[in-house]
């Protein structure tokens, strides 16, 4: 099951009883989140709120009906005591101004991922300017990358998403409602966090079932890179008595110590192709050419040159890569940079 896949409505039992409910919403044409309700009998809590889009409202309510006709639990959303974002990318956060301003529900995001949703607006200029920086340097050309900073600043214009104030910062170790604990895993997001809840762990996009989550450079924005991101792997891995994963996307993942290594192996996999690519000396687009062969279009080519440059940045901090072209780095106010495996 991919993104592009709707996961059936679903109910889950932890070993407490504490019991789950998820149900999918489409939060962008043809991609699919999950949404988790947790209801201990005390407060009922939801993981993630999905996107702005009217798709996200209409299954929001078509999910509440599923699980009311298939368990004659008839929940409504005024009866969310705390809402936790998993992290601020919009698929999952875009309809948090929703229960800020609606409901009385607290609405929970990670502290670094706050600043995102409460001043959406300055981060995206600024992302914007971080971003044509590293397409230069990453030697995609002037023509691409006005076509590639063209499409970023339409996808984020057609999110329609304003601004909106979060209170409720979570920050790492911290429990919330009856005790559930947050891990914070950076990596994919900087505030990605994860939520145990008895023998369950709701992994946003730090762990899916199929997909490897999307990598991006930390020069881009902090807090995120492949480094921090195995980091946060091997911090959940560390979490001992996981039963259940459940994920943002896809279906659920009943190892979650299987499934984080399998994500490790294929980024260090990854690594090894990026390292003999660099035998001679590649930019960050060489590279992305050469991983992704004639399969990116779209918004795709933005994935695939952060995660080309997620890669490269990494063994370059880890000393395997230098570079290449030092006096012209030298010479010049913002440089192609190439890249070669230290022999
Ligand atoms: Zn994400
Ligand atoms: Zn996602």
């Amino acid at each position: 099951m991919s993104t592009r896949e709707r996961a059936p409505v679903a109910r889950f039992e932890t070993r407490q009883g504490i019991r789950v409910y998820r149900f999918p919403v489409e939060t962008f044409p043809s991609h699919y989140n999950n949404l988790y309700l947790v209801d201990d009998d005390d407060r009922l809590t939801l993981v993630d709120v999905g996107s702005r889009a009217d798709s996200t409202r209409r299954d929001i309510t078509a999910g509440l009906e599923e699980i009311a006709s298939l368990w004659g639990r008839r929940y409504a959303l005024r009866d969310v005591s705390d809402v936790v974002i998993t992290h601020a990318h919009m698929d999952h956060s875009g309809n948090a101004g929703y229960f800020v301003q609606e409901t009385r529900a607290r609405v929970w995001v990670h502290e670094l991922d706050a600043r995102v949703l409460s001043a959406y607006e300055e981060r995206m200029v600024v992302a914007s300017k971080d971003l044509g920086i590293f397409l230069d340097r990453s030697g995609v050309g002037p023509a691409v990358k006005q076509q590639l900073m063209a499409m970023y600043t339409m996808s984020k214009y057609m999110l329609n998403f304003s601004s909106v104030e979060m209170a409720d910062r979570l920050t790492d170790t911290m429990t919330i409602g009856n005790g559930y604990q947050v891990f914070h895993t950076p990596g994919h997001c900087p505030g990605e966090i994860c939520l145990l809840v008895d023998n369950v762990l709701f992994t946003g996009d730090h762990v899916l079932s199929q997909t490897t989550p999307h990598q991006s450079p930390e020069c881009i924005t902090l807090f995120c890179g492949l480094r921090r991101y195995l980091e946060s792997l091997d911090k959940i891995h560390r979490v001992g008595g996981v039963e259940l994963a459940l994920g943002g996307h896809e279906d659920v993942i009943p190892n979650v110590y299987g499934r984080i290594h399998e994500i490790r192996q294929f980024h260090l996999q990854r690594l090894d192709r990026v390292r003999a690519m660099c035998r001679e000396p590649r930019t960050v687009w060489d590279v992305t050419q050469e991983l992704f062969a004639g399969r990116l279009d779209g918004y795709g080519q933005i994935l695939g040159i952060e995660e080309a440059g997620a890669h490269v940045e990494y063994l370059y901090q880890l000393g395997e890569l230098t570079i290449a072209n030092l006096d012209e780095v030298q010479r010049s106010d913002n440089p192609v940079l190439y890249y070669r495996a230290r022999s």
